[in-house]
């Protein structure tokens, strides 16, 4: 408080001293800029006390250069206005967050402290000064400028200074390169200047930006401070380079530099306000890529980008370990060359042809070589990538996941469930279709035969004193029978759409489509034959071997007739056969002595 203090009376007094010699045109007033400088600094329960101290310093120095009392008090006060306004933007930021090189904090300092507060206090000033006599010509607009350069000089310098920026140079290890480039700084200048008389100190400006964009605001306020300190050497020399050619007062002289200062601090605040934004700009970008670096190598999917053409441009690492194939070989190539299965290459390109007419994200399951040549089951999420900046698509993602486990287990339950099926359609003993087959097969097959007048056949077979047959060799031997019996028309019967079932106990019936009567009891004859060449024997049977009783039963069905008259037909026949002593085929029509409609 007391460096303060010390301070910003000098300030005070030196810029009152050059104010007295020339009209009031060479001075810049910086005690502002240092009061407003040490609240930013400072936690805001320190602010009274700096306003105090600026206030008191600031009177005395008036007083000490010979102001009146009234002028020194109230002038004063316009200034503490000024700094109390400039201060309002950054009173509810804590103070580590005040950095001239974010674009917001230096539009404040810029917008309010350097044109708002200054502008009002002027008006403020300019009416105090004409209660006593008439203010001095151009007062108002001195008063202006010499403020507004004085804060916008001070604060960003000073802030640097000790809020770590500079600090940051040394502690970065960059003092080779800050004394480089503070070096080229003033050496370049002071050659030209050597050998040329004209007013060229805009030459400090390249070294000046170089700094800033290798060293940041810190590089760029220690060079302000040398460009200052060169100044204010030529300009004691007389003159010299800075502003020669003008022929200017020295103290217009040093209104000259002040502007140069001043325009030096807003060169590398905006400067360090730019590089700063690109430099958050970068780390967000890398942030973002680091993320989808991590989502992408750690996924367990493989992640493939490829281009319009299908070039694969990116595969995430998971293709490692799931195919075999190292990213590398992959990239460049398509999927019609040695992934995807040849025959699920159409499947692929039609999706792929889709998504580009618009369609959009879509599933595919298809089969991908790996490595090793083995194929295994894939599910592709495959959608179009868009440029973010032009909208159009620039490629395809493809989020591919392993599914042959998921497959196996499909396949798996699909031949459960085939097994079940067919386990429910045929008769665990003898291996021929079961009644519920048999029903379904004969209603269908009566319903197609009266679509296309086609003849449809039926043979029930009926074992010849079978119950005999269990009583002497009992039930097991009495399956194995039927089993038999079953095998020899199962084998026999073999067209397309003829069907062996079990009709009930140890009764077949066979349905025999497209079949004339004298086929039907052809085929019945051969059963009957090859059932009694078994020599199956039987005991209870006159014939001594086991035998089948057959009948027949064909029919041209009329549509919208049912099927039971052809059953009805062949039980009459098999009656028939039974009656006429066994072992023989009877057809329908010379059963009952009526026509069918027989062939
Ligand atoms: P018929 O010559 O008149 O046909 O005399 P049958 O003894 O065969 O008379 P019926 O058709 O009434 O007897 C059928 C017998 O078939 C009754 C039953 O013991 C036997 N049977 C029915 N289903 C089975 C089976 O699944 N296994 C065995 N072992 N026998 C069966
Ligand atoms: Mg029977
Ligand atoms: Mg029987």
């Amino acid at each position: 408080m007391a460096a303060l203090a010390v301070l910003i009376f000098l300030g005070a007094c030196g810029s009152l001293w050059l104010d007295a010699k020339d009209g009031g045109d060479a001075a810049f007033w910086w005690p502002n800029g240092l009061i407003l400088s040490a609240l930013l600094l400072n936690r805001r329960n320190k602010w009274p006390v700096i306003f105090g101290i600026g206030y008191v310093t600031n009177v005395l120095a008036h007083l000490y250069m010979h102001d009146t009392v009234f002028l020194s008090l109230t002038l004063t006060a316009c200034d503490m206005l000024e700094v109390a306004i400039a201060s309002y933007p950054f009173a509810h930021i804590t103070r580590d967050a005040v950095r001239f090189s974010r674009p917001r904090e230096l539009a404040r300092l810029c917008l309010v402290g350097g044109i708002l507060g200054p502008a009002i206090s002027a008006v403020f000033a300019v009416a105090i000064f004409q209660m006593q006599s008439p203010a001095p010509r151009n007062f108002g607009l001195h008063w202006f400028f010499s403020n507004t350069l004085g804060t916008i000089i001070v604060t960003p310098i000073v802030l640097s200074l000790l809020d770590g920026e500079v600090a940051a140079l040394f502690r970065r290890n960059r003092l080779l390169e800050l004394t480089g480039l503070l070096v080229l700084l003033y050496l370049l200048p002071l050659a030209i200047f050597r050998y040329t008389h004209l007013p060229i100190f805009f030459t400090v400006f390249p070294p000046l930006l170089l700094l800033v964009v290798r060293l940041g605001m810190g590089g760029g306020v220690v060079g302000v401070c040398g460009i200052a300190a060169f100044c204010i050497m030529v300009v004691a020399k007389g003159g010299g380079a800075v502003v020669h050619g003008f022929e200017l007062s020295w103290q217009k002289q040093v209104f000259l530099v002040q502007v140069l200062l001043a325009s030096a601090v807003l060169c590398v605040a905006l400067v360090a306000v730019v590089l700063n934004e690109r430099r958050l700009l970068e780390q967000a970008a890398r942030k973002s890529e680091q993320l989808y670096r991590l989502l992408a190598e750690n996924s367990r999917d493989i992640i493939v980008l490829t281009d319009l053409e299908h070039r694969r441009e990116y595969l995430s690492p998971a293709v490692q370990w799931m195919m075999g194939w190292d990213p590398k070989e992959l990239l460049g190539g398509t999927y019609q060359k040695n992934i995807v299965h040849p025959d699920d290459i159409p499947a692929m390109t039609a999706t792929l042809e889709a998504l580009k007419a618009g369609e959009p994200s879509k599933t595919l399951s298809y089969r991908c070589r790996k490595k090793d040549g083995e194929y295994i089951w894939m599910e592709a999420n495959i959608s179009l990538y868009c440029d973010r900046i032009t909208g159009e698509p620039i490629g395809y993602v493809n989020v591919v996941r392993n599914i042959s486990e998921r497959k196996a287990a499909e396949e798996k339950l699909q031949d459960a469930y085939l097994a079940l099926e067919a386990l429910a359609s045929v008769d665990a003993l003898t291996g021929t279709a079961n009644r519920r087959q048999f029903d379904e097969s004969l209603s269908q097959e009566w319903r197609r035969a009266a679509r296309t007048g086609s003849p449809l056949s039926l043979l029930l077979l009926d074992v010849d004193h079978f119950k005999l047959y269990n009583d002497f060799y009992g039930h097991l031997q009495g399956d194995n029978c039927l089993r038999q019996i079953a095998r020899v028309a199962l084998d026999l019967i073999q067209r397309p759409g003829d069907l062996v079932g079990r009709f009930g106990g140890e009764e077949f019936a066979i349905i025999l489509p497209e079949t004339s009567c004298e086929a039907a009891v052809g085929l019945a004859e051969r059963i009957r034959s090859l059932v009694a060449e078994q020599g199956v024997v039987h005991a209870g049977s006159q014939h001594g071997l086991v035998t089948v009783s057959i009948g027949c039963s064909t029919i041209n069905p009329e549509p919208y007739t049912n099927q039971n008259l052809l059953i009805e037909a062949a039980d009459q026949a098999l009656y028939e056969a039974k009656r006429n002593g066994r072992n023989r085929v009877v057809n329908a029509v010379e059963s009952s002595g009526q026509t069918l409609n027989a062939e």
